[in-house]
């Protein structure tokens, strides 16, 4: 930050002393050359003729040295008179070029008398067709041939713009040699100006990015400006059309005014910075707006006032806004900026005041604006570049972001998106053993058993296997609950469900509960001799078991014993059935069975009849 300050305190300085040093230097600098030359002037208001102003006497002029002079805007014409004799008599043989430079001089007549006869007259001015001209130059150029004694120039100047009279007289070798000089600069300056337009308007087609639009036709604007002032778009772009010379400054003056206030508001994006300045630049615009309407209301002579006026009163605000801006924000980009837009409206108030003649022209006022606008132009681009850089810095950091957090999404989806999975399939697996699952004893249900049921038989057939299916139930199990109760029937229930699975003990067999108090039990890969065993143990265990401490209940077992092959589901099932049928039919608490494997059935009538099996079962 102090750095910043101590830059523009230091700049502001260097400003200020180019201002004092500019308008100190002027009269060293013109006085040295021409120290022998001296002029005769007469401003007048009233119309003199050639005849009239030779007739005046010598009181009438005033005695100066052949130098710089500016009457700022002024309704008055100038008469001039050189008295070429006072030469040294030894630069008499040279041909010399008298110079006035200031190429938006309207009217010049230029007339040489040698012992009090005309012998040239010239008629020129910027009002005044360019190839008109003596020598085609954007400046005004009069050849003077071997002076004599008694010789005299006699110069009537009248002008809209400032009346200013950069005169020199050089031998005509000197004066070009200089010449060449001075126009290689302006040409430098335009093709530097005309390369940072072409770049600039060249960025924005491509980036599409409005400032640099803006950018462009601020300098557009100013090279316009600026190629009036020194008369070259006159003389490359309408020399015929002197009328335009006029409109073409007003117009490029009011436009450079305009966009650089435009321009600036959105480089600074002020409105978005600070609200009051934001305010004060949004005034600015207004004025030189409304200013600048002026154009097309007011005469060229009053409006060149009112736009120069109008354009020192810009630079001064937006000079010392600028320094409050930058007090305000401290903004790297405000310091930048202030710094190359302030030169730029330095060199204005430079040129302007030489304009109004309350500074003499010289080599920096002349080429003031085109110094500010080169430095105005290189310290935006820099500053513009800068940003952009910073920017896209930002861009990217900002990406990054994204990309990391986007990433980090991912892998936080990805995680619930797995924990969702998992939950999902232990969900579902426990709904599955829920659905396969009897509620009230814990053991397989009929869907179970059905899924289960299918399984076997095709993989016994697939193996050419035995299979046993078992159906079992509970003996006079509807008075039991009629007479101990529903709770109790569900407890024995329970209980009968238990022992019966666990006298199953290959990992194969299983033991379901079909439905109300009535098992069944799938034995896969086993022949009657091992059903029966099976069977009998589940029938002993029962027999033998007391529920609620003394309770007792009994189960009949009908088996079926197949190698699926001929035989279907429903047909096993069915012999099971039977086979259950004909244990009840025994009387209770016994096993019956049917054997199809060995493609033979048989009811076996006491197999399996346990020894406190009542009687009415054997
Ligand atoms: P049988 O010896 O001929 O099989 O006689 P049973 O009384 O057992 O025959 P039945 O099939 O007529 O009666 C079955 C009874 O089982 C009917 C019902 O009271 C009882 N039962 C069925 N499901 C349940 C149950 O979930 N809980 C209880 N407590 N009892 C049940
Ligand atoms: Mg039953
Ligand atoms: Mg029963």
């Amino acid at each position: 930050m102090n750095r910043q300050r101590w830059l523009v305190t230091r700049y502001y300085c260097l400003c200020i002393a180019l201002l004092l040093g500019s308008s100190s230097l002027t009269y060293s600098a013109h006085a040295n050359s021409e120290t022998d030359l001296y002029l005769y002037l007469l401003p007048t208001s009233s119309s003199l003729s050639l005849d009239e102003a030779k007739a005046l006497s010598n009181e009438h002029w005033q005695r100066q040295p052949l130098m710089a002079l500016n009457f700022g805007f002024t309704n008055e014409s100038i008469w001039v008179k050189i008295p070429l004799h006072q030469l040294p008599q030894h630069q008499r043989n040279d041909k010399w070029i008298l110079e006035l430079a200031y190429p938006l001089l309207n009217d010049i007549e230029f007339y040489r008398l040698q012992n009090d006869q005309l012998i040239k007259q010239l008629h020129t001015g910027n009002k005044v067709p360019f190839h008109q001209r003596y020598f085609p130059t954007p400046a005004f150029l009069f050849p003077i041939h071997y002076p004599t004694d008694e010789d005299w120039i006699y110069l009537h100047v009248r002008s809209d713009s400032s009346l200013q009279l950069s005169m020199t007289l050089q031998p005509e070798g000197a004066f070009w040699q200089q010449y060449l000089v001075r126009v290689a600069f302006s040409a430098a300056f335009h093709a530097i100006m005309l390369a940072m337009l072409l770049y600039h308007f060249l960025i924005f087609v491509f980036t599409r990015d409005r400032i640099f639009l803006l950018y462009s036709i601020s300098i557009c604007a100013i090279v316009m400006m600026m190629g009036t002032l020194h008369g070259w778009t006159f003389m490359l772009l309408w020399p015929n059309h002197p009328h335009w010379n006029a409109s073409a400054l007003l117009i490029s003056l009011a436009c450079s005014a305009i966009f650089t206030i435009y321009f600036s508001m959105n480089f600074l994006r002020l409105k978005q910075l600070h609200t009051r300045f934001y305010q004060l630049f949004l005034g600015l615009l207004q004025l030189s707006v409304v200013c600048s309407l002026g154009i097309f209301f007011f005469s060229y002579a009053v409006m060149i006032q009112v736009l120069a006026a109008m354009a020192i009163f810009i630079c001064a605000l937006a000079l010392l806004g600028g320094a409050a801006l930058w007090q305000f924000t401290r903004s790297r980009d405000v310091a930048l900026f202030f710094i190359a837009i302030t030169m730029l409206l330095l060199a204005f108030i430079v040129y302007a005041l030489q304009k109004f003649g309350i500074i003499p022209p010289n080599v920096f006022s002349e080429h003031a604006i085109e110094l500010g606008a080169i430095v105005l132009l290189i310290l935006l681009a820099v500053s513009m570049a800068e940003r952009h850089n910073r920017e896209r810095q930002a861009r990217v950091a900002a990406q990054d972001v994204m990309i990391r957090m986007q990433r980090n999404a991912n892998v936080e989806l990805d995680r619930k998106v797995r924990e969702r999975t998992q939950e999902l399939e232990r969900l579902n697996q426990q709904l599955k053993a829920e659905s396969t699952t009897d509620a009230l004893t814990g053991i397989p249900n009929r869907r179970a058993f059905d899924q289960y049921f299918d399984h076997v038989f095709h993989s016994a057939r697939r193996q050419q296997v035995s299979m046993v299916l078992m159906l079992i139930d509970i003996d006079h199990f509807k008075p039991f609950n009629d007479d101990y109760g529903h709770q109790v029937g569900d407890h024995v229930l329970f209980n009968v469900a238990q022992q019966l699975s666990q006298c199953v003990q290959r990992q194969q067999d299983r033991v379901f509960r079909y439905g109300g108090e009535e098992f069944a039990a799938l034995l896969f890969d086993t022949d009657i001799t091992g059903a029966l065993l099976l069977a009998e143990k589940m029938r002993q265990r029962i027999e033998q078991a007391r529920f609620e401490q003394s309770l007792q209940v009994t189960i009949s077992i009908g088996i079926a014993v197949v190698v699926p092959d001929q035989h279907d589901l429903s047909l096993i099932y069915q012999k099971a059935d039977g086979a259950l049928y004909e244990a009840k039919e025994a009387g209770r608490n016994c096993v019956r069975y049917v054997d199809l494997s060995q493609q033979k059935s048989s009811y076996s009538s006491d197999y399996g009849v346990a020894a406190d099996t009542p009687p009415n079962a054997r």
